[in-house]
């Protein structure tokens, strides 16, 4: 196993050689994992493509994937932590196997577990994995992102024009298996109509949450 490090503060992030991956790091009371650097979207807003992979101090771009057990080193402790949440910056559940198999020990050690996600692991895996996933999330946040197709297109560029549906459809889906749904779009974004992303929300019957560009939650 390579070296991981163990959860890292912003101030720890400062000195950490540059070949030290964080797997996982410390906001807000929370655990946050980052299990993979790759995305389906590209996003013309995220760090990835605008500054250095940082956010909130934490320097996210992953040289090597890591493995479920590497994963569960990096986090220690699972009682220290409010909430372990897989994040990013990358899709998580392009690594759906590690993602699951990591959960899943989270929830036998009596964490509260949540999912980030752009809400399109249904399109790429072909099949619903929103079963799989109730088994082993108690939360999950859905990166809405806008308030209709167009809007979104601009600022995510999904890979196939009908993500924006599709997404919607995982919705639906994760409401069925997941308590705690939460509906997640970037206040300030151009065009982006906040007000009509929360009605979309309440549409759905999920909850909705305003996000601050560049900050983890
Ligand atoms: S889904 Fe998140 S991490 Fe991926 S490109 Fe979009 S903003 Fe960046």
């Amino acid at each position: 196993m390579k070296n991981i490090p163990d959860v890292l503060t912003p101030e720890e992030m400062v000195s950490q050689p540059v070949d030290r991956d964080v797997i996982a790091y410390t906001l807000h009371g929370n655990c946050y994992l980052n299990i993979t650097s790759r995305c389906t979207l590209r996003c013309a807003f995220c760090p990835k493509f605008n500054k250095s992979w940082e956010v909130q101090g934490y320097l996210l771009k992953l040289h090597q994937e890591p493995s479920a057990d590497e994963v569960m080193h990096a986090i220690g402790d699972p009682a220290r932590y409010r909430e372990i949440v897989f994040c990013g910056l990358g899709e998580p559940t392009l690594r759906l196997p590690v993602l699951l198999e990591v959960a899943a020990s989270l929830k036998r050690a009596g964490a509260r577990v949540r999912l980030n996600t752009d809400g399109l692991a249904n399109l790429r895996e072909e099949r619903d994995v929103t079963p799989e996933l109730g088994r082993v999330i108690d939360a999950i946040s859905i990166s809405l992102n806008a308030q209709n197709e167009t809007v979104y297109d601009r600022h995510c560029r999904p890979p196939q024009p009908s993500a924006y549906s599709e997404l919607l459809e995982f919705v639906l889906r994760a409401r069925d298996q997941i308590a705690d749904v939460t509906l997640t779009a970037i206040d300030g974004l151009d065009g982006v109509d906040i007000n009509a992303c929360e009605d979309l929300a309440k549409r759905f019957n999920v909850k909705f949450r305003r996000r601050v560009m560049d900050q983890v939650g």
